[in-house]
Formats: C-alpha cells, structure tokens, sequence
C-alpha cells in the first residue's frame, strides 16, 4: 500500500507550488530536494504571480538604442525566500532523490511508495542546445532598466532580496557565449565598478528529457518559453488543472494538442531569433512590446495559441518590410 497520495521530486518553485495546492487539496504529499534554498532571483509579471510575495513591483522601462519606453505591465521581483517558506507547508526530505518507477522514490537509499511520482527535477544546460546567458553583477547602485538593449545584449537591473543587482543578458542563443563578452559589456556600461558578488544565469531553451516512470511538472514538463526563459507563471497556472487531472476529471494542460501547438509555434520564433541578426531581434522585440498589455501578455503565455496566433501576426505587421523578409529567411534556414 502506497503511503503517500504524491512525492514530489524537486522543490524549485514548480515542485514547491505543486505541492502547497495539492496539501491544500488535503492530499497526502511528501517533496525532497538536494538543496535546502533557491538561490536564483526570480521575478514575472505582478498579473501572473497571484499570491506571491513580492520583494519589489514597477511599470518597467524598454530601450532600444537609448529610447526609452514604459510599459503599462507591472514586473515584479520576487521575494524568493518568503514564497519558499510559505509554499513548503507540507512534509519535505533534504536528500538526493531517485525515481525507481511510476510508483516508488528511494530518498537517500530509502525507499518510498506513493500514487504518483511528480518530476520537478529542473532541466540542465545541454551543450548544443539554445539557452539564455546571463551575468550577474551585485553593485552599490544603478538605475532601474528592464530591458535595454545595446547590439545583442541588454541590461536588466533592479534591487533584489540579495542586493542592486545588474544583467547583461543575452536573451537566445544558439550556444554557450564566453561569460567574457558578457563581462565586457557590463565593463561598459559600468566602467570602473567591481562587484561584490557574481550571478552566472544559463537557462536552457531546448525540450527537456523525457521523464520516463514519474509525471513531470515545472521546466522538466517544458514549461520553460521558449523565447522568454520563464516559466514560474506556467509552473503556477498549471498546478491546479495538474490536480484536477489527476484526482478528478480533464487532460494534463500541458500535454493537450493546443499546449503542444502553441510550444511548437514558440519554438519557431526562437528559431527566428536565433538566426536574425540583433537589430532585427530588436524590431521583432519593440513591436512585441507594443502590443496592449492584453495581447502581449497572451502572446508570451506559454500553451495560450490563440493569443500566440494574433500576437505573431501582428508583431509581423508591424515591424518593417526588410524585417519580415529577414524572418522568412531565418525560418527557411532554421
Ligand atoms: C538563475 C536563473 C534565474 C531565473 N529567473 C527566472 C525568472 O525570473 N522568472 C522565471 O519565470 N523563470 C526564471 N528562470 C527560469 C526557470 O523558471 C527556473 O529555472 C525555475 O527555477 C524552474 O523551476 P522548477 O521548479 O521547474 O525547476 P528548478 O528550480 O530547477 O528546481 C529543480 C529542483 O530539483 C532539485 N533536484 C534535482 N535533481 C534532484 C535529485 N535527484 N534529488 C533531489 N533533488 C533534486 C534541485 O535541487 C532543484 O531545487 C530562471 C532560471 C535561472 C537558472
């Protein structure tokens, strides 16, 4: 007889938010992790973090070649320690972790039984496969910037829980870059600073492996955009239909055709962005970051098709003719 109703491989925020909706369920859940902390900053858009806590929120600022823009959308960062300690109210293990099988999870040697088996191990960096590339850089201070572009990196930079923190951010890439270009870049931007601590951020791009015995859920299940990098948003829109499917009635979300569609069509335009030279990233971009917030938002929602189909088409209205010809060519060469 099984002793858990789920176990909960991985407590990342997906794992650790499946988990708090299950145990408010009533569900008897066990969650392991390696590690006792996440040590990422994190942070997504205020309209798709409900209930998080927040260490910070503004209506960010976009540059494409110093002109700057407000976007109506409030981003936030999140107070990541906080959500942690609020999420994990159900019973965890800090130990290493092995899925034997659909049913059974050995915990430092020690095995457990339980209903179903939840994968929310992460996804590493695969070496060939697209990533985002980010570096870090903890300084005294430095004004607020979201997005701003220079060539084919911006700047993001805001207070966090740990401190001022500075990006330089490449947003996808086909391989790994040298983290001296990013060095260099933030050097430019900030001649003569030091930081005090340094944030080395790759964030994989590609399908993750396939979970063979256990269900997977967070970037394991391919929540991660892939053009954006972010999944916490999907990870928490997912987890209540993730129950309903498996204790009651429905399909997994992710895995209905209209999820898989929408994913596929994402992956076209990395495709796209990978092969587009920066200036016309940076048209595809401001003419994204045009839309209302209603349509961007869709747009950006991974497993909403709709709001892809629209947003694609009009992002393609909008930016210049040389531009479309440009993305057609990327798409064929892809
Ligand atoms: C530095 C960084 C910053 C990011 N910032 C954002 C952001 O701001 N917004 C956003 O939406 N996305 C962001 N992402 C992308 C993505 O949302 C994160 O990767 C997010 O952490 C994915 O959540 P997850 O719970 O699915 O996986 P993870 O957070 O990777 O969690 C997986 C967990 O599984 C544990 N684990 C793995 N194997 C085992 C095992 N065998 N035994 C026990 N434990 C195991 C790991 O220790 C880990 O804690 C960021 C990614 C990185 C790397």
């Amino acid at each position: 007889m099984s002793s858990y109703d789920l176990i909960i491989v991985g407590l990342g925020p997906a794992g650790a938010y499946l988990g708090h909706r299950a145990h408010a369920r009533g569900l008897k859940v066990l969650g392991v992790d390696r590690k006792d902390a996440w040590d990422a900053t994190y942070g997504g858009w205020v309209d798709e973090l409900p209930g998080v806590p927040l260490y910070s929120r503004t209506k960010p600022t976009v540059r494409f070649g110093g002109v700057g823009r407000v976007l109506e959308r409030e981003y936030a960062i999140i107070d990541a320690d906080r959500w942690r300690s609020q999420l994990l109210d159900f019973p965890i293990v800090i130990g290493e972790a092995e899925i034997s099988n659909a049913n059974s999870v050995l915990i430092d040697g020690q095995k457990h039984l339980t209903d179903v088996v939840v994968d929310a191990r992460g996804m590493s960096y695969v070496a060939g496969q697209p990533l985002q590339q980010a570096l870090g850089w903890f300084i005294d201070s430095a004004p607020d910037a979201w997005m701003d572009f220079r060539e084919s990196t911006f700047l993001y930079s805001f207070d966090t829980p740990r401190g001022r923190v500075v990006e330089e951010t490449y947003l996808a890439i086909a391989d790994f870059h040298s983290w001296g270009e990013l060095e260099g870049a933030l050097s430019r931007r900030f001649p003569g600073k030091k930081p005090r601590e340094v944030e080395r951020v790759v964030i994989p791009l590609g399908r993750p492996p396939a979970s063979k015995s256990a269900l997977p859920f967070g970037a394991r299940a391919g929540f991660i955009n892939p053009i954006t990098g972010f999944s916490l948003a999907t990870a928490i829109r997912m987890a209540e239909p993730t129950l309903d499917a498996l204790w009651g009635h429905g399909t997994l979300p992710w895995r209905t055709r209209a999820f898989r569609a929408d994913r596929h069509l994402a992956e076209l335009l990395q495709r796209a962005l990978l092969n587009l030279e920066p200036p016309r990233v940076q048209h595809l971009l401001r003419a994204l970051l045009r839309l209302p917030t209603p349509l961007h938002r869709d747009f950006l929602q991974l497993g909403n098709l709709r709001g892809t189909l629209v947003g694609m088409a009009l992002v393609f209205a909008q930016v210049p003719l040389s531009t479309k010809l440009a993305i057609v060519r990327a798409l064929v060469k892809g």
